[in-house]
């Protein structure tokens, strides 16, 4: 069966998600390196391989893509005509996992942070980014970041991260 996810709009898809510079994940490791806070990468010893962890705050950050995690009314999360068996399963396993994980690490002390793609695609991304900084240095168990209906750009210029190493003097 013939996806009519085409390749063009695939290949687009994945470019946003994977591109070099406009990587979600690169954005925020890149403010917290600004910031001088320490993280490690992809945990594997903890449950889910959290994006990024944050031992001395007992913090983990995942930072879902909009599209396969499910993100709820969001315009990034569109679902596709087709094959639409094979999604709805996929996208429900998805959704099944990150709850079970996120429970899983929160019944381990651990505090999480979900940060969607979306507010990392935001005009309004350095606010975002400084939510995020926020939380981490709370003492707050859990916390969403995303960007349902707000300043939506979704060309992330490259110079965003750049922008916001100058603004913070770095
Ligand atoms: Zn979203």
């Amino acid at each position: 069966m013939v996806d009519t996810l085409d390749k063009a709009a695939r290949s687009r898809n994945m470019s946003r998600i994977r591109g070099k510079n406009t990587k979600p994940e690169l954005i925020v490791r890149k403010f917290l390196h600004s910031r001088g806070v320490r993280f490690r990468l992809h945990g594997k010893a903890l449950c889910g391989k959290p994006d990024i962890i944050l031992r001395k705050y007992r913090a983990v950050i995942f930072v879902h893509g909009c599209f396969w995690h499910r993100h709820e009314n969001c315009r990034l999360a569109y679902t596709p005509n087709s094959r639409i068996d094979f999604w709805a399963k996929k996208f429900e396993m998805n959704q099944e996992r990150d709850k079970r994980v996120h429970s899983t690490l929160k019944k381990d002390g651990w505090r999480v942070l979900t940060i969607w793609e979306c507010a990392l695609r935001s005009k309004d991304i350095e606010l975002h980014l400084s939510e995020a900084y926020h939380w981490i240095i709370s003492t707050i168990p859990e916390k969403v970041i995303e960007d349902i209906g707000l300043g939506y750009d979704k060309r992330l210029p490259r110079s965003n991260v750049d922008d916001i190493h100058n603004s913070e003097g770095v």
